[in-house]
């Protein structure tokens, strides 16, 4: 028997992700169309991988000073929607119906404050480092899973939509593996990546959104 769309989503909750439920989130605005998904990395401490510290800072739980680094982001109300850990585990902390603020002050494909109509998937990393196969694993079916629920237009990284602020998920992250496993159309990403010919994986259409000053959002990282 064929599995329907709404077997894999419950108000915005996805049947395979275990939930972390964040009292981080908003309303959409009504008008909002959720087609971008912003892919990030995270780890906290920086580096430190596999512990509990995300969870807590998405959850509001985390200890400011159980490390020095924890200082530096002491206050922070965030969160995302996705979060997947080094082994590939897949987390879920707020549901994709409602805003999440990931994002923090963005501009991308025309519209500004991107958190209004994105989906944020975390992966469990560091700018510079590299991702686990099973990172892009659980990505890959995520992925296509969020595409069939909803109007997802484009992919980018948070890099790609705060260009003047974030770094991530960085050069450690492998776009064109991640656009073979989803068959994207390179317009879909954030700049085209020459599918036919390896040696020439150049981008050569960037984006440079300007940014809007008109948002003081918040975000992290
Ligand atoms: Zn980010």
């Amino acid at each position: 028997m064929r599995q329907s769309n709404t077997a894999l989503w419950v108000d915005g909750w996805y049947r395979f992700a275990l939930r972390r439920v964040s009292s981080n989130f908003g309303s959409r605005p009504l008008s909002a169309q959720i087609d971008l998904i912003v892919l990030h990395c995270i780890s906290l401490p920086p580096g430190h991988y596999m512990g509990c510290e995300v969870q807590q800072l998405f959850t509001n739980q985390l200890d400011w000073n159980a490390h020095p680094y924890f200082k530096s982001i002491q206050g922070l109300a965030v969160s995302t929607h996705f979060y997947i850990r080094r082994n590939g585990e897949l987390w879920q902390f707020v549901s994709c119906n409602d805003r999440a603020w990931h994002a923090g002050v963005s501009n991308y494909r025309g519209r500004s404050n991107c958190n209004d109509d994105s989906i944020g998937i975390e992966l469990e990393g560091q700018v510079g480092d590299t991702f686990e196969a099973s990172q892009y694993e659980t990505l890959s079916a995520l992925c296509p899973a969020i595409m069939q629920r909803y109007p997802i237009a484009h992919v980018a990284g948070h890099e790609h939509i705060a260009p003047d602020r974030k770094t991530d998920p960085g050069k450690g992250f492998e776009w064109h593996g991640f656009q073979n496993s989803l068959s994207m159309d390179s317009r879909s990403l954030p700049f085209r990546i020459v599918m036919d010919s390896p040696s020439h994986r150049q981008p050569v259409q960037t984006v440079s959104p300007a940014l809007d000053a008109s948002s003081n959002a918040l975000s992290f990282p």
